[in-house]
């Protein structure tokens, strides 16, 4: 296949909501399509200062000017969101809506009049008007669904009232969904249970049910061969793709940088020296997300659970919770660890010192850990974090069960996180954790490996539309390097 000038290549726009673990994987997804000779723009609204603080984090993607990356190429577009002075999450939406629309119209517009039709709109959870406008444009449009094909499964079951979920009148029944194990109902995605704290959250992941049909697919960050059942029974229901895991992808540019974009803004800290003092498979590294990780009561216990194991510990704090530690912890600590305000994750993850990853079990980090063959202890908080665990813990059987999230009112003490601490890094159970775990990382590199389940409809995707690309996505998989 022929190599099109730049000012031809196949223009695809992705609208992100303005929030880290939307923008990251839309930005993985972004540099495979411009690997393969896209040219690829990446929209958001510029909340709270966003687009300043990727330039900063992202050095490969600086302005708004295309920046060259393997056979294409890959912009940022922020726009203001006008949202001064609110503060009510539905009236963010609704701006959100109005503004976006109006932004993103003007983009389609613009690029069209410079001779590079918009061919694709991809976009994140709770941004569905993407699918209307595309719909009213003539554009396919496909959600990025970034959570396992077993929430998804959940969340369309939910919509669709086609099995019963727990109710103000029965909170305690057990939810069965086709080709999926009984989930207890602090096992359900938490905002689908009728005692969720943010009902509001809620009606924006489903909003994405309600315009499906108006989407050419939905591209999941899962694979084949990770939940194959579900994934071939939600198939029946509704064209979804799975194209993961994103991050393992290679491209012809080397940059794992990118890929770690801290939309929060904080430099990511090297890790490397401290974890290559450290013997192997004797760190644990202990991280919940991006968001606002335990409760304030959950810290001293936390803290004394780790030193108390005699385990090396790799922890992520961030600022606004520096006073989760108890006085004098990181003394009694010593060499043994190490605090950061955010890592590569992923570097970290593939470091042969760290033996297992305390998670808050996001999508991402589920399966960042599965891809790097790396055992859990699962510590959900909400939302579907509580299904991954139960995925991780009874299904894939890589982990152990510290929390039950938005459910567990109760305090985990730190008998129990040194306990289960001790079980995942030492003796029968952690050698069975791992080498299940081996078993997921070699799963998850062939399935984006040339000719590998999640490549290969990747390609569907860019086929069905009709979209000729000159590149070939260097999908092997030992590469690591999107
Ligand atoms: N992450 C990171 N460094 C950190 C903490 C998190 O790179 O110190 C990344 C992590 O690799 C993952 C993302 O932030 O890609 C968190 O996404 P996830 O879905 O796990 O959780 P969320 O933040 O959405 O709750």
């Amino acid at each position: 296949m022929e190599t099109q000038p730049c000012n031809v290549l196949p223009h695809v726009i992705l609208l992100s909501f303005p929030a880290q673990g939307h923008i990251s994987p839309l930005l993985r997804l972004g540099k495979i399509f411009a690997s393969k000779g896209m040219m690829v723009t990446l929209t958001a609204p510029n909340k709270d200062g966003i687009a300043e603080k990727i330039r900063i984090s992202d050095k490969t993607i600086s302005s708004e000017e295309p920046t060259s990356y393997g056979d294409g190429k890959i912009r940022f577009e922020f726009f203001a969101d006008e949202a001064q002075g609110i503060t009510v999450p539905e009236q963010y939406m609704e701006n959100l809506e109005r503004i976006g629309k109006r932004k993103l119209t003007e983009m389609i517009r613009e690029s069209a009049e410079q001779g590079r039709p918009v061919c694709c709109l991809i976009y994140s959870c709770f941004i569905p008007w993407v699918a209307d406008l595309g719909e009213s444009l003539g554009i396919p449009s496909a959600p990025l669904w970034v959570q396992s094909a077993a929430s998804f499964s959940a969340y369309y079951h939910y919509h669709h009232k086609l099995v019963p979920f727990p109710t103000e009148s029965e909170p305690e029944l057990d939810v069965q969904l086709p080709c999926m194990p009984v989930l207890k109902p602090y096992e359900i995605p938490s905002f689908l249970h009728p005692q969720s704290q943010f009902p509001a959250l809620t009606d924006s992941i489903l909003s994405i049910f309600k315009n499906l049909n108006k989407n050419c697919c939905v591209l999941m960050e899962s694979f084949q061969e990770l939940e194959s059942e579900v994934i071939n029974y939600m198939s029946k229901l509704c064209p979804i793709k799975p194209i993961g895991p994103l991050f393992l992808y290679s491209t012809n540019i080397a940059s794992t940088s990118s890929a770690n974009v801290s939309v929060n803004g904080y430099i990511t800290d090297d890790c490397k020296e401290w974890l290559d003092s450290k013997p192997a498979n004797s760190v644990v590294y202990v991280s919940f997300g991006s968001g606002d990780g335990v409760k304030p009561e959950q810290g001293d216990e936390l803290a004394y659970g780790l030193l108390n194991s005699g385990v090396s510990f790799l922890w992520v704090i961030r600022p606004p919770k520096s006073d989760l530690l108890p006085k004098g912890f990181l003394e009694k600590a010593g060499e043994k660890g190490k605090i950061v305000q955010w890592s590569n994750q992923k570097q970290v993850l593939d470091h042969p010192s760290v033996a297992c990853f305390l998670t808050h079990c996001g999508w991402n980090s589920t399966m960042e850990t599965l891809s790097s063959g790396v055992p859990v202890l699962c510590f959900p908080i909400m939302g579907e974090q509580v299904t991954d665990a139960k995925y991780l813990v009874d299904e894939f059987r890589v982990g152990l069960r510290l929390s039950r999230g938005d459910f567990d009112k109760t305090i985990i003490t730190r008998d129990e996180i040194e306990k289960c601490l001790r079980e995942a890094t030492a003796g029968p159970k952690a050698a069975e954790l791992k080498q299940n775990a081996m078993k997921y990382k070699k799963a998850a590199e062939d399935a984006v490996a040339e000719g590998g389940s999640s490549h290969l409809t990747l390609l569907e995707f860019l086929d069905e539309l009709k979209v000729e690309v000159p590149g070939e996505v260097k999908s092997t998989a030992k590469e690591n390097t999107v």
